[in-house]
């Protein structure tokens, strides 16, 4: 029989389990490794392309007979494989994540001058607080493809002697209407404009009078430093971003503040779990694989979300190159899927939003979702008994910590993954990650331990 101790849970946390001397350093090793990667990946695109070459480094190619494959799509998604010992027809472990996080966009015609300033329109993409964005250092990353097909690359305000730039807010003696306006109508986005420049372009002897001259003085600087001009931008993306790097939180630097964090502490972990397994040189048991999706933080559309099909071509072509007799359904319906991604964790300050027994704590480990969706559970995927009880096994052999929650009180919370559109596939799927708190802020805040034990479960689950 039981014990009384035995029959009542009581996880210990990441803190606890982790409490050796070389843990704690292996620890901020890898918080020191991730804030590297998200002060230098701000974008969908700067992510897969810093995800290539790290896979790359690693032995991972295009050749389908080393069994490590790595492929892209549109700059956007990233596929990664290794390949293992058992046929596909068993089915492979996939990590699931996504590179995307809200920001604010220019428009395609975003240039205009009013008011002695220069400035951009944009629109905010994903699901963020507007007021958040108002009266902070932003920097420029994106692309520019000229008409010739040369796509420009550009990063504007990372360098300590580079300029930011800012959304500028509204000053308190003129607040007193918006400060009694519902917050959801008090900060329109067409207000949204990105300061860009302020000084005029300067008359030459015989210059008649310049028509815009900020504008103009501002289009000029982007030709000089990046050779393009105003049209350029209707086939370029320009997302504006926090500016400047990850840092550590609190005086004991047991937290990590930063920008993007939903979802690339998932892409970093993933990455790691799957190029270290590579670098021991010896073949899983099952093949690995490791999917980076964009367009998670608008609904997964488009050619590089989790609803298009790249993901299934990938398997397509593992099958045709390694196993041209299995079918797709065969591998599909036999694989094991984490929809890794951060959760909302339980806010101190919001308590009475979230539901403490079924709440996510900072410091407790990863945090298994066995459904997301919103009042009724609406469109979640709803991760089977079965394969929970298969994660708790591996996690507890390994004493890896982790815990199980839901995203607020149900009449409040809500949220969705990619969990369902790998569900669709008839895989085994669960959402697992962090949990942070300002989650979709400018600055989003993760525990070190978290990100210790998460990068642990990753590794874990591959190697099961
Ligand atoms: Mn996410
Ligand atoms: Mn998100």
């Amino acid at each position: 029989m039981n014990t009384k101790k035995e029959l009542e849970h009581s996880p210990k946390t990441a803190w606890e389990v982790y409490a050796s001397q070389e843990e704690r350093q292996a620890m901020h090793e890898l918080a020191e490794r991730y804030m590297q990667f998200i002060s230098h990946c701000k974008t969908e695109w700067e992510t897969v392309a810093e995800a290539e070459k790290m896979l790359r480094n690693a032995g991972f190619g295009d050749d389908y007979a080393s069994g490590m494959v790595v492929r892209t799509f549109k700059g956007k998604t990233l596929f990664a494989v290794r390949r293992g010992r058992r046929p596909l027809a068993e089915g492979f472990r996939l990590i699931a994540a996504h590179a995307d996080s809200p920001r604010v966009d220019f428009k395609q015609h975003p240039l205009y001058e009013d008011a002695a300033v220069a400035q951009a329109k944009t629109h905010y993409y994903g699901g963020l607080r507007k007021y958040q964005w108002f009266s902070i250092p932003l920097a420029l990353h994106g692309h520019v493809v000229k008409e010739s097909g040369e796509t420009i690359p550009l990063v504007l305000g990372e360098r300590d002697d580079e300029p930011v730039f800012a959304i500028a807010d509204l000053l308190p003696h003129l607040a007193q209407k918006q400060v009694t306006q519902k917050l959801s109508e008090a900060f329109p986005a067409e207000k949204m404009n990105i300061i860009l420049g302020h000084q005029p372009l300067d008359k030459t002897g015989n210059d008649e009078e310049i028509k815009n001259p900020i504008k103009q003085h501002v289009l000029r600087l982007l030709d000089e430093r990046f050779g393009i001009r105003e049209e350029d931008l209707y086939s370029a993306e320009i997302h504006a971003v926090p500016a400047g790097p990850a840092r550590y939180v609190g005086l004991d630097k047991a937290m990590i503040g930063g920008y993007g964090q939903d979802d690339r502490v998932c892409v970093f972990l993933g990455l790691e779990a799957l190029i270290e397994q590579a670098g021991v040189g010896g073949v899983p048991e099952y093949t690995q694989c490791l999917i980076i999706w964009d367009k998670e933080e608008i609904g997964s559309e488009g050619a590089t979300g989790a609803k298009s099909r790249f993901f299934e071509y990938c398997v397509e072509d593992m099958l045709v190159h390694w196993e041209p007799a299995t079918r797709l359904s065969k591998v599909m319906l036999a694989s094991k899927a984490i929809s890794a991604d951060v959760h909302g964790a339980f806010d101190p300050d919001y308590q009475d939003l979230h539901e403490k027994l079924n709440s996510a704590f900072l410091g407790s480990g990863p945090t298994f979702t066995k459904f997301t969706g919103s009042r009724g559970k609406y469109e979640a995927n709803d991760a089977h008994p079965a394969y929970i009880a298969w994660l708790r096994q591996i996690l507890n052999k390994a004493g890896v910590p982790w815990q199980m929650a839901e995203l607020g009180k149900v009449d409040l919370g809500g949220g969705g993954t990619v969990a369902m559109y790998l569900g669709n596939y008839g895989m085994d799927v669960i959402d697992c990650g962090p949990s942070m708190l300002a989650m979709h802020s400018p600055f989003e805040l993760t525990s070190v331990a978290d990100i210790y034990a998460s990068s642990r479960a990753f590794k874990v689950f591959f190697e099961n």
